[in-house]
């Protein structure tokens, strides 16, 4: 890519050049940057982990959550996780974020179990790169056993990208994962191009169809015809379901109608800082 710039530059005449030399310098330099930031943010505990509740159809009640981590850069105001993981990604520090985040959730889920909804259940999502980590399933046995948390009060949310590595060494994973009690969703189901025979093969206990059917219910055919046929295929399965990004009356309605249990979305709550977020398992738990 740099070099194309280069060529592309020189075509064109020195000004150029000068001009996308400095471009390239400048994005290495914030990349660099950025870089140097994220490292000093773990030490720095610059990291939060907000909440979004997941809402039971059933009952109208809060029954989960998902985690979802903010950086909080002094100066730069919350920085959302689209913008940091996936570099934290690329230079492994998802590593120690990602063990991070699983040390924040049990400890604070543990808590609020205690004191004010016995069965909540929180997810984490959990990157690729993580799998690669041989010792991830101790580490997450380790920190259910430090914290007193239930396993059956975790869920790992992953992606079907993850699926098409190496069925022979993510299985026994899965499989150790699965021993512990801890259960796993398929996060922004429908997707990636994930085979569905995959779905027999791996132990998924969840699928979370994906925002962007939901977003085109009621009015786009196409998501209603695949929401129900995704919402067929998991019952069949005996996998539950979430729909993912719910942000009206409508879309809930239809969602209802359809037989979907669970649901997260603007509409209920966005995502929250853990005061917040405690305020509404409170309100919940009062109505
Ligand atoms: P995701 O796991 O699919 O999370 C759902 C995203 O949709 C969140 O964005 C959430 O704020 C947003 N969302 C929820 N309801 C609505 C809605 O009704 N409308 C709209 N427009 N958006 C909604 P967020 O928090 O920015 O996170 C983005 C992605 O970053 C996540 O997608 C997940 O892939 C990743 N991520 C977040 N936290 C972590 C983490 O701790 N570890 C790892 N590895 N990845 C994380
Ligand atoms: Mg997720
Ligand atoms: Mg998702
Ligand atoms: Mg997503």
């Amino acid at each position: 890519c740099a070099d194309s710039a280069m060529y592309h530059a020189k075509e064109s005449g020195r000004n150029n050049y000068q001009f996308f030399t400095t471009e390239l310098n400048t994005r290495a330099q914030h990349r660099y940057t950025l870089e140097t930031n994220l490292r000093r943010a773990l030490t720095e505990q610059e990291f939060l982990v907000y909440y979004q509740p997941k809402i039971s159809l059933q009952t109208s009640r809060i029954v989960g959550a998902e985690a979802l981590i903010r950086w909080q850069m002094p100066g730069q105001g919350l920085i959302p996780p689209n913008e940091f993981i996936p570099i934290s990604e690329e230079i492994g520090l998802i590593l120690p974020i990602g063990r991070w985040v699983l040390e924040q959730v049990c400890y604070q889920t543990k808590y609020w179990r205690d004191n004010l909804v016995p069965d909540l259940v929180v997810s984490v999502n959990i990157s690729p790169r993580q799998f690669q980590d041989v010792t991830l399933c101790d580490f997450i046995a380790a920190t259910l056993q430090e914290s007193g948390l239930p396993p059956s009060a975790l869920q790992l949310e992953i992606t079907e990208g993850l699926l098409m590595g190496e069925i022979d060494r993510l299985l026994p994973m899965f499989n150790a994962i699965k021993a512990l009690g801890v259960s796993i969703s398929l996060d922004d189901f429908g997707t990636g191009f994930s085979s569905l025979s995959y779905l027999q093969r791996f132990p998924i206990d969840n699928l979370k169809i994906d925002r962007s059917f939901i977003s085109k219910i009621p009015e786009n055919q196409d998501s209603v015809v695949l929401t129900h046929a995704i919402i067929a295929m998991a019952n069949a399965l005996g996998m539950s379901i979430t729909a993912e990004g719910v942000e009206n009356a409508e879309q809930m309605f239809f969602l209802t109608d359809s037989g979907c249990q669970e649901m997260q979305g603007y509409y209920f709550s966005k995502p929250l800082p853990v005061e917040q977020f405690e305020k509404l398992l409170k309100n919940n738990r009062q109505q």
